[in-house]
């Protein structure tokens, strides 16, 4: 079986920006790449899941959100990073949804499509429902990060973060991980 990690998008990997919809205002937090290399060289697959709501309340178009995901793609291309594949919710909160997070579908869709032994897999996002999401899937951790809304959300969610991890970025996110996983 296949170990994961499970990525939030907004916040985590790229700057938070309100409802972005363009290649150009996707800006990779520093580190990105690199962190995200270093946990694919360890053996993790990689995934991205993602809420956009924006498209659901009818701001931009899912043709929009698949083309800024190229382009933060090919910009993690150049260090050699592969997501196995990206999971995106479009709809608005109040409409139902299969994977909308904190929905853990998407994960699980993960487990059977490409063998992903959740309990050894992790997720890593900026706000609550991120952490959420990986804890109804049995991840082994889910993580916070303090980038995008993370520190707020460490404000404001006390009580709720007993069972997380909560780290400054990505990149300490990737260290922690691999901390005590064998690197090939
Ligand atoms: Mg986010």
């Amino acid at each position: 079986m296949n170990k994961a990690v499970f990525c939030d998008r907004d916040g985590t990997l790229i700057e938070e920006r309100d409802y972005l919809s363009r290649p150009e205002q996707v800006k990779i937090l520093a580190g990105t790449g690199r962190a995200l290399r270093s946990l694919q060289d360890a053996g993790f697959f990689l995934f991205i899941v993602s809420n956009q709501s924006g498209v659901g309340r009818g701001y931009f178009t899912m043709e929009d959100v698949e083309r800024v995901n190229r382009h933060m793609l090919s910009e993690l291309a150049r260090e050699k990073v592969d997501f196995k594949k990206i999971y995106i919710a479009p709809e608005a909160p109040e409409s139902p949804s299969r994977g909308r997070k904190p929905s853990p579908q998407f994960l699980f869709d993960a487990r059977d499509e490409f063998n992903v032994d959740l309990s050894h897999s992790y997720m890593i996002g900026d706000k609550l429902i991120d952490l959420e999401c990986g804890w109804k899937a049995g991840v082994k951790s889910s993580i916070l990060v303090r980038t995008g809304y993370g520190a707020e959300c460490e404000r404001a969610s006390q009580g709720k973060l007993s069972q997380a991890i909560v780290v400054d970025d990505l990149a300490a996110a990737a260290e922690r991980i691999l901390r005590g996983e064998p690197v090939r």
